[in-house]
């Protein structure tokens, strides 16, 4: 297990983030010494974090390798096309825009625009002025789940928290959303980790 050390100028606190290494950000100005401190004090979280990460990824690349040439849409296996990402961007904004209406009108309410982002760690997001997010990643996902993704945002131009009434609409609107949520939570890791391969391999 190999840790890098990173130091920053405007960082105020130490962190440590796993990824395909282990990094330790650390302030300019901070010494050896507290940097091998903090390393020492962690150790066993650190080690058991990475082989979590590391066993999950290989999981991951399992399930590609088992199905070479193709690319997850919609929960199922298709073709990989020349482009992945762009493949999935476009899917994304055609699917996006489609459900958004269709739940917009179910719903009541309007919204300005749809976006689709490359983010690493979130599926969706709305904004106050009405605007709409969402991580092309998400067509990976089985179509309900793309859907659950829609209602959930929708359901926020109404009520902008996880309120009562937010998970009352959300119900209403798409009755299977406690499924969506697990499906969401427990598949995190397969729907997010192949981003490091994004626009530097061709995935
Ligand atoms: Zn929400």
């Amino acid at each position: 297990m190999q840790i890098e050390i990173v130091r920053k100028n405007r960082l105020k606190r130490w962190r440590i983030v796993i990824k395909d290494k282990v990094y330790f950000y650390a302030p300019r100005k901070m010494s050896d010494l507290l940097i091998n401190n903090a390393i020492a004090q962690y150790e066993s979280w650190i080690k058991k974090s990475f082989s979590e990460r590391d066993k999950i990824v290989r999981e991951v690349e399992n399930i590609y390798a088992q199905n070479s040439g193709k690319i997850p849409l919609f929960g199922e296996w298709v073709s990989a096309p020349e482009n992945v990402k762009e493949f999935y961007k476009l899917t994304a904004q055609k699917f996006f825009n489609e459900f958004c209406e269709i739940y917009a009108e179910k719903t009541g309410v309007k919204y300005a625009k749809i976006t689709i982002k490359d983010q690493k760690t979130r599926y969706g997001s709305c904004s106050v002025k009405g605007s709409l997010n969402f991580n092309f990643r998400a067509v990976k996902a089985p179509k309900y789940v793309a859907e659950y993704l829609v209602a959930h945002e929708i359901a926020h131009l109404k009520h902008l928290n996880h309120g009562k009434n937010f998970w009352r609409l959300l119900s209403d609107i798409f009755p299977q959303y406690k499924e969506a949520e697990s499906y969401l939570k427990n598949k995190r890791n397969a729907l997010f980790l192949r981003y490091d391969n994004f626009g530097k391999k061709n995935d």
